[in-house]
């Protein structure tokens, strides 16, 4: 389980632990970055993706207090699972196994374990986690550290990021899942082709290492918010066309992409091609076990600023489920909102509502 996560959530304020895009000045450089900033930047940021009329404050993540089971009901051919990255609010207790019981209670269908501030989960609450999974059917996930750079500029780095990749793989075999979603790392202003050829390489060592040790959970690296950061869906594409064979596929966070690209991606025709590529580069299968983020979110030139709520956003996912049911596609989708089970729901319901027969 993470460090004890925040206190509970009160039922009307649930708190989302959104990174300050503010305060991220490297120490050394301040004198300098302050006087740019004030030369250049008279005009303040503009950060784009609500929707027309939403006040531009960050959501406090709603709850979800309705009465269970009212999603529209679940079609045979349903293909598709939803869920939540990290512990819904309401789960009682606010733990691993807690939030499994939670989403099947519902009617979800996946829950992504957060290990974003470390791996840290006792053999016990695995066995538990594992235990709540064969109970409930629920699907389980996980997404490595924040502190992840495969190809830092200091080498002992790079170790301790191969570590954490390792360890959420373990972990989640530990606790009966699949699937480990991690952000490989940063360019820091060097060539994107040298980075992504080095990324290639300790990305295929990691999937390697964990055959070797038996591990059967795959390696999703998941599609990045901002354009500091490796992972463009082509770059993934590409690598994973690179390493087919291993056991490795991609985290496609279509929010991600839509904040990346300052708001393009975010039509019909957008997300088929994007599913497209993923099966030409990938493979078809690739469409068929999806591991998908999905939320809100707000951005500006840069990429992303932070995740939103549905209701507030302008992601549009009603067009992006029409392109994955006209895929066929089938697997997962984590709702990344900060109203996590109550945006989970929504997708669910308009997914079931557009999957007809
Ligand atoms: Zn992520
Ligand atoms: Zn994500």
């Amino acid at each position: 389980m993470p460090p004890k996560k925040a206190p509970a959530p009160k039922k009307s304020s649930a708190k989302v632990a959104v990174k300050n895009p503010a305060k991220k000045a490297p120490a050394g450089k301040k004198a300098s970055a302050a006087k740019k900033k004030t030369a250049a930047k008279k005009t303040p940021v503009k950060a784009m993706g609500w929707k027309p009329g939403v006040p531009k404050e960050k959501p406090k993540g709603r709850v979800y207090e309705g009465p269970l089971h009212v999603n529209a009901k679940p079609k045979k051919s349903d293909l598709i699972f939803f869920g939540t990255g990290g512990v819904p609010h309401s789960a009682q207790p606010q733990n691993h196994p807690g939030a499994v019981r939670r989403l099947a209670e519902l009617g979800l269908g996946v829950y992504e374990m957060e290990f974003v501030h470390g791996v840290r989960i006792r053999p016990e609450t695995c066995e538990e986690v594992k235990a709540a999974q064969a109970e409930t059917g629920i699907r389980v996930t996980a997404h490595g550290p924040y502190y992840i750079n495969l190809y830092s500029l200091e080498e002992d780095k790079i170790e301790a990021s191969r570590g954490r990749v390792l360890d959420t793989a373990r972990a989640l075999e530990a606790c009966g899942g699949d699937g480990a979603c991690f952000h490989p790392g940063f360019y820091q202003k060097r060539d994107p082709a040298e980075v992504h050829a080095f990324m290639t390489k300790q990305i295929g060592e990691l999937a390697g290492i964990l055959e070797k040790e038996g591990c059967p959970v795959r390696l999703d690296p998941e599609t990045t918010g901002k354009g500091s950061q490796f992972g463009s869906l082509d770059e993934l594409c590409e690598m994973g066309g690179a390493l087919s064979g291993k056991n490795i596929s991609i985290t496609i966070d279509f929010a991600h992409i839509h904040a990346r690209s300052a708001g393009a991606n975010n039509t019909y025709d957008e997300f088929a091609a994007q599913l497209e590529l993923m099966k030409n580069k990938l493979g078809p299968q690739a469409l068929t076990s999806m591991h998908i983020h999905l939320s809100g979110i707000a951005y500006t030139e840069k990429g992303e600023a932070h995740h939103l709520e549905l209701d507030d956003s302008d992601m549009n996912y009603p067009d992006l489920f029409r392109a994955l049911i006209d895929f066929g596609a089938s697997g997962r989708v984590v709702c990344e909102s900060p109203a996590l089970e109550y945006d989970a729901l929504i997708m669910q319901k308009a997914y079931r509502k557009l999957n007809g027969s």
